[in-house]
């Protein structure tokens, strides 16, 4: 499904959307890659889930620091707690997928309490476990396009 959005409010609202769509799977984390060029919006929807997810501080690129991991508390968006810790990751400054490897990647993604939110993920492409790829594209100086992955038996409408 591909959504258009106008302005950053806009990019957060699919990124609310997205969320109510998953689910945790069994015996693995949910991985989600962000694909898209620098300024595509890709760190905005993470705010967007983060800010749905109840996190309250304020979430930052991990462009310097890599990996930050939010510990998540009771949720508004759904019933039951589906996910434990929340991962943003940047690899965009990793130039070996053995940097992401001693941050202790092979355990992170297998915590089905786990949610990973990972920006570049081209960057470490041999070792990225199956995930969901959503496409970010910068159309003009505040539209951006969002491509995200869906059941097509789902009818999906947002109003912005
Ligand atoms: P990335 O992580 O992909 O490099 P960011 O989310 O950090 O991108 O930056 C996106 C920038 O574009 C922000 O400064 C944001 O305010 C701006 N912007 C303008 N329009 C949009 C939009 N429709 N969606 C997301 N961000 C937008
Ligand atoms: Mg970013």
């Amino acid at each position: 499904m591909r959504f258009t959005t106008k302005n950053l409010e806009e990019t957060k609202l699919v990124a609310n959307h997205f969320i109510t769509t998953i689910s945790s799977t069994e015996g693995a984390a949910t991985v989600v890659g962000l694909y898209g060029d620098l300024g595509a919006g890709k760190t905005s929807f993470v705010q967007g889930i983060a800010e749905v997810l109840g996190i309250e501080d304020s979430v930052v690129s991990p462009t310097f620091v890599i990996e930050k991991i939010y510990e998540l508390g009771e949720q508004k968006v759904y019933e039951v707690k589906k996910f434990d810790h929340l991962i943003h990751i940047d690899a965009y400054r990793l130039e070996k997928s053995d940097e992401l490897l001693h941050l202790g990647w092979k355990e992170i993604i297998s915590d089905p309490k786990n949610l990973i939110l990972i920006e570049w993920p081209e960057r470490v492409g041999d070792i990225m476990p199956e995930h969901i790829k959503i496409t970010f594209k910068h159309i003009s100086e505040n539209s951006r396009e969002i491509e995200i992955p869906t059941d097509e038996s789902k009818t999906v409408k947002i109003d912005f």
